[in-house]
């Protein structure tokens, strides 16, 4: 048996010869082989030859058209797919990233919120910081369970006159100290404005409103203002309870009319107005 590679197979040169094929085209063409023959060595020896051919067999990979158009389809399918696993993880990158950044940005906001819903002297809630929660008391029907104080420092501006502005603050943010460890922590101590606090007291009995006033009351009394160098600072506080369904608005000028009472009477007292 011989083995012929297929690099070791020529075209015949007879044939190249008979059809003047330029040397440059003479290389055998393996994609289409319509005949097979030997050739044997020119001139050859005198005598006589003889050539049996028992059998040819032609060893190598056939890929079929079948096979060809499988492996372009499964080739394609793969890069398909390929594709889509690294525009999914892309895509996924993207959302964790959006989503940090959604976090961020609703953090932000928070703070932003926080801020604008507290007064700057004193850290208390300032009037919108009491508006937003007046407004879901009231959605939830709960705002009609609060007790409404109006309280207005007394003579206020004349601790201003007499110790300058800074001092003025000072006394404010030692009456919102003295308001907050007044109250217990579910009830709403705000700054309405200038020397001016609002108190949402959680109150069901409305006989008790005059007695939670007036603790209110006390408590600055007998606060010592910059350690004792003020003296007496007292505040005038008007009350009253909040109706069924009634607005906050509506009690807050009921509340107000009762403080202006407790000055018109001479200051540092309780009025209450139901
Ligand atoms: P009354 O007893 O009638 O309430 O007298 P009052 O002096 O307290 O009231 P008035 O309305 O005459 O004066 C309030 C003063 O509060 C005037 C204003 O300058 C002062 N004030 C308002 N906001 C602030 C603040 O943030 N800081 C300081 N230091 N003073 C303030
Ligand atoms: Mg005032
Ligand atoms: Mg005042």
């Amino acid at each position: 048996m011989t083995n012929i590679p297929f690099d070791q197979l020529r075209v015949a040169d007879w044939w190249i010869d008979d059809n003047q094929i330029p040397p440059e085209e003479t290389k055998p063409d393996l994609d289409k082989v319509v005949a097979v023959g030997i050739d044997i060595p020119y001139p050859n020896t005198l005598g006589k030859h003889e050539f049996k051919l028992h059998s040819l067999k032609v060893v190598g990979e056939v890929l079929s058209k079948e096979s060809l158009y499988l492996a372009i389809i499964v080739f394609w399918a793969i890069l398909l797919l390929a594709d889509m696993f690294i525009t999914h993880i892309k895509m996924r990158e993207k959302s964790h990233l959006d989503e940090k950044q959604l976090k961020k940005l609703a953090a932000k906001s928070a703070i932003y919120q926080d801020k604008a819903e507290h007064d700057k002297l004193t850290g208390i809630l300032n009037r919108e910081g009491l508006s937003r929660i007046v407004d879901e008391l009231h959605s939830t029907q709960l705002l009609q369970q609060y007790t409404l104080l109006v309280l207005d420092l007394d003579f206020f501006k004349k601790i201003n006159d007499a110790h300058g502005h800074a001092i003025g603050d000072q006394v404010l943010q030692e009456t919102a100290k003295a308001l907050i460890s007044c109250v217990r922590s579910y009830d709403i101590v705000s700054r309405w404005g200038g020397e001016e606090f609002v108190i949402l007291f959680n109150c069901m009995d409305t006989s008790n409103i005059l007695k939670f006033a007036e603790k209110v009351r006390k408590s600055i009394e007998s606060t010592s203002f910059l350690n004792g160098k003020l003296g007496k600072i007292t505040v005038s506080v008007g009350a009253t309870s909040l109706a069924r369904s009634e607005l906050f608005e509506q009690a807050f000028v009921r509340a107000d009319k009762a403080m202006y009472e407790a000055k018109e009477k001479g200051r540092n007292r309780s009025v209450v107005i139901l």
